[in-house]
């Protein structure tokens, strides 16, 4: 068994080690991600002092909250099937995954239904992986304006999930990259305040490179048994 509280210990001084290598002062929230783990591991975390909980499938979600009874922020972090849209905005503060306009127009007539304002992050595929869902940089702007557009919806930030090299040190030009974005947008706008990178191999690195919202996993749950 994880020891949460040890582990969570060590990855917020991690945290704040690697905020001290930054040259601005901005607090990073811990997104503890607790897929493919049970409710007692939710609980612990929460106990521990975690305020925010990443999921990443629906119906899992959807059973754990209901158990849960705990008060908590709760993110989706995984992608969102259209159809599952309406699950969505009833069971999470922030949606990380907004990867196109279809699905940012979804989440707004679930919202609507609802009758709640959803915030929203837009996933970016900087590296342009196949594997990876996410808007290329150069369709940024036209999905920035698109979301604008939808009543319903909250653009909150941007989401990044860098690929998973062997040396991670080979994300940090991603992370820089995709921090200068964030910041050039963020200057413009209001409201505009969340950089999500950074999981359990490179969140280090994306917390130097500018993160403010990193969501980690298995350095604080152990491995997932799949
Ligand atoms: C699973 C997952 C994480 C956490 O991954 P770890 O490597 O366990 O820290 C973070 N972000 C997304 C999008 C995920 O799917």
């Amino acid at each position: 068994m994880a020891d949460v509280v040890e582990n969570l210990r060590v990855v917020r001084g991690e945290i704040e080690k690697a905020q001290r290598q930054r040259a601005f002062d901005e607090p990073v929230t811990l997104v503890a991600v607790t897929k493919n783990h049970g409710v007692e591991m939710m609980r612990q975390a929460i106990d521990a002092g975690v305020q925010h909980i990443g999921e990443n499938r629906i119906q899992e979600a959807a059973e754990k909250f209901a158990a849960l009874n705990r008060a908590v922020t709760k993110h989706l972090i995984g992608h969102l099937q259209t159809n599952k849209a309406k699950q969505a905005v009833q069971l999470f503060d922030l949606i990380h995954s907004v990867d196109s306009e279809h699905l940012a127009a979804a989440i707004d007539k679930a919202a609507l239904s609802v009758g709640k304002v959803q915030d929203v992050l837009i996933q970016v595929n900087l590296a342009k992986e196949d594997s990876k869902s996410g808007v290329y940089e150069e369709n940024l702007q036209s999905t920035m304006e698109f979301v604008d557009a939808l009543q319903n919806l909250r653009l909150c930030g941007l989401m990044l999930i860098a690929p998973n090299y062997s040396d991670v040190e080979n994300c940090r030009p991603l992370f820089h990259r995709m921090n200068e974005i964030f910041r050039a947008i963020q200057s413009t706008r209001e409201g505009f305040n969340f950089l999500s990178m950074g999981m359990t191999h490179d969140y280090k690195i994306a917390v130097e490179e500018g993160a403010n919202v990193v969501r980690v996993g298995t350095a604080i749950f152990g491995e997932r048994i799949y």
